[in-house]
Formats: structure tokens, C-alpha cells, sequence
């Protein structure tokens, strides 16, 4: 049975592009490998500008997120990456055997080294921090969204070099953790223009009450060529109708490219229906929410019992690292 591992960072509340994107095939996961680890990822969301206070305030959020939408502790384990502290522990030797010019050449650093004036070193390596998350488990399967493919890539080569120099060459220690790509793809926002994201601001968040939902769907960008209810649509180019791939049973979204194409009906009448479908998977999510966060102590223990388990398996990968590293265990 492979080890599934795969981390989100603490942005507080979930929105329906991460929960969509990830989450929603993170909960089907926990079912088909027991075991499952999953990690709200602190010590990477300190690589971007952050208040300390916010922070505490978000991780709470984004578990109680992840709890609502599905994550049961007795299926999977969920827990604070900064609480098992070998992260950066193994992160660090990872660093040693890391070209910086492996790291130069990821499509990500590039993208945010260019929007920057002085980069920090935490942007560089944000990767082996990756690796590092992934292989302190001996995770070999890792659920990722496309763009996170070629970091992935890089965990493998890491696992590499360091099998190579450190451990027998007919036994491998580290695996090579795999893709398991997300099914759903990636969620453009409500204003057709950028994929769902906080700092674009096009986002619907995961348990919005329903009347801001519908304040949001309503004016949401459709395809371009249905300005009159007459003009027929193309579904594929619209974004309420990947929603309604999401969300809606498979005789209403085949329904929908129909009443589209031929003008059947307008836009509104397609999102209303889209709002009902949406509302029958939210609504619960919104009420598990909504109980754990009049009962905090439920999120604590069930993250405090996530870092119990990691702990025990952390530690014993560090001391076997480091034995065949040639460090004191102890
Ligand atoms: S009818 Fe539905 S799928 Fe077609 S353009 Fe309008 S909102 Fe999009």
C-alpha cells in the first residue's frame, strides 16, 4: 500500500479552488490508503509576507477547513508541520547534496525571484523543504495539482543523490515519490480571468453562507459569446461549467452543454441550478464547520494526535539518516 503525503499551506478558510483542486481528492484518498498523511505547512508559508498573530489565527482556520470538508482523523493523519520539527531537520541535509542550480531552474522560484528585489534564500530552497516533508514519511505517492509537478521531480532526484551516496546500492532507503495528479483541474476564478486565488480576490470561500455564494455566481463571468439568452455557448470555455463538472451529477452536466449550445436557456438559469448542486455538497460542510469551531479542543486534540504519530515515524527516519551519515544519534 503506497504512503500518500501532501501538504497545503495555513491560508485560513478554504476556497472552492483549493477544495476542488485538492482537498476534495485528498478526502477520497484517506479511503484507498489508509494511512494518509496530510500537512497544513507553516514552516513554508514563512517564505511569503505574513502577521505572526494572523498566522496562529489561519492554521486553526485552514485545519478546521480541512476537518469540515472531510479529513477524519481516523482514517488519515493531519497535523502542523512545525510541530515535528525534523522537517527542517532533514530539509537541512537535503541542502547538502542540492545544486543551487537545480533550484535556479524551478519554474516557480523563477516566477517569484522576477517579482522580487531581494530574494530570500527560503524562496530557493522552498523545494528541499518539500522533499524533505515528502520523504521523512518514505511517502511515495504525492496527490499534486500540474504545477507542482516539477518540484515533485526534484524530491525524486534528491532521493536519488542521497540513496546513491549514502545508501547500499541494491537497497535503497528513500523511495521516489510519484504524482498522483488531482483529476479536477485547475479552477479559474469567478472573474474568468486567473486561476481562484485569495490574492486575486476571486475567490468563493469553502463555507461562505449561501446568500454570499449567490451574491458571487450571479454576476460570474460566462462565455463571452452568450451576450443575448438566443446566442448559443460553448461549455468547455466556461468556468460555471467546469463548476458544474465539479459539483453537479453527470445527466445535469450533460444537460447543461446541451441547453448551452443550443440556447435553451440563459446564464442565470444555469448557475441557479449550478447554486443548488453546489449547496447540497456545502451546506454539510458549512455545519461540521461551524460545530468544530464551537468545540476548538476537538481540532487540538485531533492535530495533536497527527503530530503524535508523525513524531515517532520522523524520528526514526532522522536516526537512520543520520547513522548512515555518519552523525551522533544521539
Ligand atoms: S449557459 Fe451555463 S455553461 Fe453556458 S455560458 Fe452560460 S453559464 Fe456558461
Amino acid at each position: 500500500m503506497a504512503q500518500i503525503f501532501s501538504g497545503i499551506q495555513p491560508s485560513g478558510e478554504l476556497h472552492i479552488g483549493n477544495y476542488l483542486g485538492a482537498v476534495k481528492n485528498w478526502v477520497q484518498l484517506q479511503t484507498q490508503y489508509p494511512g494518509a498523511i496530510y500537512c497544513i505547512v507553516d514552516y513554508h508559508a514563512l517564505t511569503g509576507p505574513y502577521d505572526p498573530q494572523a498566522l496562529r489565527r489561519r492554521t486553526h482556520e485552514m485545519a478546521v477547513s480541512l476537518l469540515a470538508a472531510g479529513l477524519d482523523p481516523a482514517q488519515c493523519t493531519l497535523y502542523v508541520q512545525s510541530t515535528v520539527p525534523e522537517h527542517t531537520e532533514l530539509a537541512w541535509i537535503f541542502n547538502t547534496i542540492t545544486p543551487v542550480g537545480e533550484l535556479e531552474r524551478q519554474t516557480q522560484y523563477k516566477d517569484k525571484a522576477s517579482r522580487q528585489e531581494s530574494v530570500l534564500a527560503g524562496i530557493l530552497n522552498y523545494p528541499v523543504l518539500q522533499a524533505a516533508d515528502i520523504l521523512l514519511y518514505h511517502a511515495d505517492a504525492v496527490p499534486v495539482g500540474e504545477d507542482q509537478v516539477q518540484h515533485l521531480e526534484l524530491s525524486r532526484e534528491i532521493s536519488r543523490k542521497w540513496n546513491a551516496r549514502f545508501a547500499p546500492e541494491d537497497a535503497p532507503y528513500f523511495p521516489e515519490p510519484k504524482a498522483l495528479l488531482t483529476p479536477t483541474r485547475r479552477i479559474m476564478g469567478l472573474d474568468g480571468s486567473a486561476k481562484m486565488s485569495k490574492s486575486m480576490g476571486n475567490t468563493v470561500g469553502l463555507l461562505e453562507d449561501s446568500d454570499s455564494v449567490w451574491q458571487k455566481l450571479r454576476p460570474a463571468v460566462t462565455d463571452p459569446a452568450r451576450v443575448r439568452k438566443t446566442d448559443p455557448g460553448t461549455p468547455e470555455v466556461c468556468n460555471i461549467y467546469h463548476l458544474h463538472k465539479a459539483f453537479s451529477p453527470a445527466p445535469v452536466v450533460a444537460e447543461v452543454a446541451e441547453k448551452c449550445s443550443t440556447a435553451a436557456w440563459g446564464c442565470i438559469e444555469c448557475k441557479k441550478v449550478l447554486f443548488q448542486h453546489m449547496e447540497a455538497e456545502l451546506v454539510p460542510i458549512r455545519r461540521r464547520a461551524a460545530e468544530l469551531r464551537e468545540a476548538p479542543e476537538r481540532v487540538h486534540e485531533a492535530l495533536a494526535a497527527g503530530t503524535a504519530r508523525c513524531r515517532d515515524v520522523a524520528q526514526r527516519t532522522m536516526r537512520e539518516v543520520k547513522d548512515a551519515m555518519g552523525m551522533m544519534t544521539s
